[in-house]
């Protein structure tokens, strides 16, 4: 079984090669992040500009690498939702376009849950699991009894994990997205600000970034206007520990009360490499027997890889769609 996945919901342009959801033979990715550099964000219509004008040469490039002809595949596969619908709606109509001149059965995939499938990449899944994804859009624990079966048990009341991140970098002055590199300063320096740990004890399962960034940025704003000096490797360094303090903590205690046999990281955020080590670590001590999947920092970001590994789960449960396919830009799992 081999699919052909596209990948456009938000500013990268991606196109793998997936083999029985498992294997990679081909995986594109075009980023567009050095064109919405200057704008310190996404901008959609920019967004969906590059994506028509790169495509067919992804489509192109992924065949080309993994030595395959459109007559070699038994699908194809594409993002619906959920991402920006301008965006989106290129992947879809290219999709649409292949599947209908080659005659191959279509499959929609949601984005969340390729982010989750990013992991059937390296290991065999084992349910029942739980997923933390955490990314620029999500911040959610996911329970999955079996492939393609999601329950939301927790989610961000407020910002996503990495919109907090990016968001602290433009209060800091780096370059849009600002996440990797506070990851990288955080590193070097200390908690030495101790910025609150919203909801740690309170019993659900869900999270709250917004209150961080209020302390974060006042933090900074007195400091400015005192002209008392900041030093933002310290800033960095605490921001990240209150982050990662939260998601590991209530991510433990939902997988002890779910029982879950594996534990997967996901989303563009689980390339932090502080939140890989502390959920590593807190996992040996705590949960020895639950296996822990981290997906390489290739398959953390964005990527149609990822979408193909979903999208052979709807295959072999016979889940294909029409041509009336639509993009669905706030597309849930529930
Ligand atoms: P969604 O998947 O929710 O639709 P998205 O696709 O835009 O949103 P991803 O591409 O999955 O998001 O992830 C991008 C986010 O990951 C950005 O917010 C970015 O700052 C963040 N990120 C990337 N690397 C790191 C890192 N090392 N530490 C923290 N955040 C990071
Ligand atoms: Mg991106
Ligand atoms: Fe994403």
């Amino acid at each position: 079984n081999l699919i052909l996945a596209i990948e456009s919901s938000c500013d990268e342009t991606s196109v793998a090669v997936v083999e029985d959801g498992t294997i990679v033979h081909s995986n594109i990715v075009a980023s567009q992040i050095k064109s919405h550099m200057r704008f310190g964000g996404v901008v959609p219509e920019i967004a969906s500009r590059h994506h028509v004008e790169q495509i067919t040469q992804c489509i192109e490039e992924a065949l080309t690498e993994a030595v395959v002809g459109y007559e070699d595949l038994s699908a194809v596969a594409v993002t619906q939702g959920p991402g920006l619908v301008g965006a989106l709606l290129i992947g879809v109509n290219a999709a649409k376009a292949v599947a209908y001149a080659h005659h191959l059965p279509l499959i929609a995939v949601n984005h969340m849950a390729g982010h989750i499938y990013a992991n059937r990449l390296i290991k065999p899944l084992i349910f029942p699991l739980l997923a933390l994804v955490v990314s620029g859009g999500h911040t959610e624990l996911v329970y999955m009894k079996e492939d393609g079966d999601y329950t939301i048990i927790g989610e961000t009341r407020d910002d996503a994990a990495g919109e907090a991140y990016d968001k602290i970098g433009r209060v800091l002055g780096l370059p849009y997205p600002g996440g990797k590199k506070i990851d990288e300063m955080a590193h070097l320096g200390e908690d030495t600000y101790h910025f609150p740990r919203a909801m740690l004890k309170e019993d659900n399962y869900d999270f709250s970034f917004s209150g961080l960034k209020s302390s974060f940025i006042n933090t900074v704003h007195n400091a400015n206007q005192k002209g008392e000096p900041l030093n933002n490797i310290n800033l960095a360094a605490s921001f990240q520990a209150s982050v990662i303090e939260v998601l590991v903590s209530k991510t433990l205690r939902a997988a002890k009360e779910y029982d879950v046999k594996q534990l997967l990281l996901a989303g563009g955020v689980a390339a932090n490499k502080g939140l890989r080590d502390a959920l590593t670590k807190s996992m040996a001590e705590e949960l020895p027997n639950v296996e822990l999947a981290i997906p390489p920092l290739s398959l953390c970001g964005d990527n149609a890889a990822m979408i193909g590994a979903a999208a052979y789960v709807h295959y072999q449960q016979d889940q294909f769609t029409d041509y009336a396919l639509n993009a669905k830009p706030g597309l849930t799992f529930n």
